[in-house]
């Protein structure tokens, strides 16, 4: 999944993804990549899409933002947990390999599957606790 080829607008928009500190709205987005001859929203949001499917970068339902791929085990970009820093806003993603396996594999009771996810978890992170 990780060494699927990308275009010329996946790379752009990746780069203004990676670059950025944390989650990126898609008009922030926008605007960064105006100057590379990116001009039209919907190239932009399909590079987006793309980037999204091919695990490079994961999309903060709660923020509507996007944030770059922080985890090189995860497997599904569908499929992943976040922490959000409630004093901060700091997103990370989570790395444990225990929910990372329970995450794939997750059946509810009734036993059906789920091809999407956005967990996020709330709390206080490292760096405003201390
Ligand atoms: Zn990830
Ligand atoms: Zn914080």
């Amino acid at each position: 999944m990780k060494s699927q080829k990308l275009s010329k607008n996946e790379k752009v928009v990746l780069e203004v993804v990676k670059k950025s500190t944390g989650p990126i709205k898609a008009y922030t987005i926008l605007s960064d990549v105006k100057k590379n001859g990116l001009k039209a929203p919907p190239q932009v949001y399909r590079a987006l899409d793309k980037l999204i499917k091919k695990g490079k970068i994961h999309r903060i339902e709660s923020k509507n933002a996007y944030l770059d791929c922080q985890n090189s085990k995860c497997k599904t970009s569908s499929k992943t947990a976040f922490s959000i820093c409630q004093r901060c806003e700091k997103v990370t993603e989570i790395l444990n390999t225990k929910l990372s396996k329970f995450l794939s594999s997750f059946k509810d009771d009734a036993g059906e599957e789920y091809l999407e996810y956005n967990l996020e978890f709330y709390g206080i992170c490292k760096k405003c606790k201390s």
